[in-house]
């Protein structure tokens, strides 16, 4: 390992895996913490909780800002594991000289959008630090959430689950990408930044059997795939030609010579559905605005376990890697 941290180690691909296995995992080491779920499950498996922070640049962006992400973020992350967002903590860090109006305009996202999850903040902690030493605010929530369905988690997948998309991929990464650059569009591409309770609450009052959820956020759909092929030793089979991607992200991605698949997403989800709900979950999905276009991208099988093989549009395959690099610093 570098002896100094790189921006690779924070991308939520491999370099980043390497950082927390070999220095946090290494010290923290504990049942619950090596789950490696979305959120942990705590107290009899009744209970989710998850944190995260928020670094993001732009702070405003097409779509929404750093305030409406930090509470999306915290928020999904417990939804993914079956759970109400209930409570959340706030944390910000704040550089002198930062506008009030701005700061105001950022609390009143995050208001709206726990309002969505019927969550509230109940602890939280302000630190102002002098000019420079950070850039402009960063925000960390921590979240507890009520599991409502048991058992969902990332180490269950089998050969009788279906994967499926909740929508296009990208949006996210692909929309800070254009705002920090200033690239023009002529196109209206803006994050997919959202909470995902609303479409987990309707999947489980459906009685949909849920394998395992995970949002695509840094390292985006790649990295939960093979986040999800080792932690269930099995193999992925994805088929390229069923990926969701809008034409606006597949310019950006040209530009960028990255794949939708790697680009961050802040409000788009991967699913492990029992083939036998495939449909009743594509169903529910499609009533939400969100979630119009999920599908079915892959199957789960043994060929190469641990791996996910992507079957291209030419008839070939080969290996989705976890993605490496930097891609790009400060998504999230
Ligand atoms: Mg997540």
């Amino acid at each position: 390992m570098n002896k100094n941290v790189t921006l690779a180690m924070g991308n939520g691909g491999e370099e980043n895996n390497e950082l927390i296995t070999k220095i946090f995992y290494k010290a923290f080491k504990n049942e619950i913490l090596q789950k490696s779920e979305d959120a942990a499950v705590i107290h009899g498996g009744e209970l989710a909780f998850s944190t995260d922070s928020f670094t993001v640049s732009p702070l405003f962006f097409p779509g929404a800002d750093i305030g409406k992400l930090a509470i999306c973020g915290t928020c999904n992350d417990l939804a993914m594991m079956g759970a109400k967002p209930k409570y959340l903590t706030c944390s910000v860090i704040i550089e002198e000289g930062f506008s009030i109006k701005e700061l105001e305009r950022i609390v009143q996202s995050m208001k709206e959008e726990l309002e969505k999850n019927g969550a509230i903040v109940v602890s939280g902690d302000t630190k102002v630090v002098p000019r420079g030493s950070v850039d402009k605010i960063f925000i960390n929530t921590t979240g507890i959430g009520e599991i409502q369905k048991k058992g969902i988690s990332s180490n269950n997948i089998s050969d009788s689950d279906v994967i499926l998309v909740s929508r296009d991929l990208g949006r996210h990464g692909a929309a800070i990408f254009a705002a920090r650059e200033g690239i023009e569009l002529t196109s209206n591409l803006q994050s997919d930044c959202a909470s995902l309770y609303v479409q987990v609450q309707a999947l489980m009052e459906a009685d949909v059997k849920i394998t395992a959820m995970r949002d695509a956020t840094r390292g985006g759909v790649s990295a939960v795939l093979n986040e999800w092929a080792k932690q269930s030793n099995v193999c992925l089979e994805i088929e390229e030609k069923s990926i969701p991607v809008s034409e606006e992200v597949y310019g950006i991605c040209e530009m960028l010579g990255f794949e939708a698949v790697n680009l961050a997403n802040e409000g788009t989800f991967v699913l492990a559905i029992d083939k036998e709900d495939e449909q009743k979950a594509l169903d529910v999905l499609h009533r939400f605005e969100n979630s119009s276009n999920a599908v079915k991208i892959g199957s789960v099988s043994d060929a190469y376990v641990g791996k996910v093989i992507i079957h291209t549009a030419h008839g070939t395959r080969r290996f989705l890697d976890v993605p490496t690099g930097e891609l790009l610093p400060r998504i999230c």
